[in-house]
């Protein structure tokens, strides 16, 4: 019987990476288990005003315990990490999200990472595309991506709550609260999404961050990595929610206006 349990995660120095080594992925037997991301709806919804919060947190935890988001309104930024949703808000404070607790976006995987790796030292979010984009076997695809380790510094912002009528995401995040941290343990949590996919998820990294103390996180705008290990689990699904809210169902997204195509990442 073929199952991903039976795979066993390869850990590949930085002298293998050096040298081009492409990871293995299995090919998927006809009983294995697929791996699926789950989405409420388009990223594209979202950077256009869709902060309703047409989703639960129940929901979210239903097809994941990893992933990221926005809670509703943009009342902070979302981080399901180990079975647990925490919200980091504009003020930096992170609370444990209980499951009522109402969702604009969330993006959902059961983690269960097929390679692991270890990160040099002074990986950032810029060098780490470099570093590990070759080593994939397609760039065509989802990948879930965990980090675990110390991290010299990170930067990581929170949007503000927002009221209708709702602005779009390139105007909030021209008034986010951001984070400095030095020298802190944490995860990053988080997907590599394919660039032609940009309408469905965030093309390229996309990390949300939570210290391991708890004492904060949020959507990541740059990290160093000091010491640490990373994670990864290739998509073989995406499980696409349409929602049935006015505001989605009369958002025009044929025409979408993302301010000249500003990406989540990039800073006002
Ligand atoms: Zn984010």
């Amino acid at each position: 019987m073929c199952s991903r349990a039976t795979r066993l995660p390869v850990r590949l120095g930085s002298v293998a990476i050096a040298i081009g080594l492409v990871l293995a992925f299995p090919r998927l037997g006809l009983n294995a288990p697929l791996t699926v991301l789950w989405q409420n709806m388009p990223i594209i919804a979202l950077l256009n005003g869709n902060y309703d919060g047409i989703t639960q947190v129940y929901e979210a935890k239903r097809h994941g315990d990893f992933g990221l988001g926005a809670f509703a309104q943009l009342d902070g930024e979302m981080i399901a990490v180990d079975s647990a949703v925490y919200r980091v808000t504009s003020d930096g404070h992170v609370h444990k999200a209980s499951d009522a607790t109402r969702l604009s976006f969330a993006a959902m995987t059961h983690f269960a990472p097929d390679h692991a790796i270890d990160l040099p030292q002074g990986t950032t979010l810029e060098t780490l595309s470099r570093f590990l984009d070759p080593q994939l076997p397609t760039l065509n695809a989802f990948y879930a991506i965990r980090i675990d380790g110390r991290f010299s510094a990170i930067r990581a912002r929170a949007v503000l709550k927002q009221r209708e009528p709702f602005p779009a995401f390139c105007e909030v995040v021209k008034k986010q609260t951001e984070f400095s941290f030095g020298n802190v343990s944490g995860s990053l949590v988080g997907f590599r999404g394919p660039a032609y996919a940009s309408n469905l998820n965030t093309p390229g990294y996309h990390f949300h961050f939570l210290a391991d103390d708890r004492s904060g996180g949020g959507h990541v705008l740059s990290f160093t990595v000091a010491r640490a290990g990373l994670k990864l689990q290739r998509i073989d699904y995406v499980d696409l929610a349409f929602p049935h809210s006015s505001a989605f169902e009369k958002s025009a997204l044929a025409k979408a206006d993302t301010c000249n195509g500003m990406a989540l990442n990039e800073e006002p």
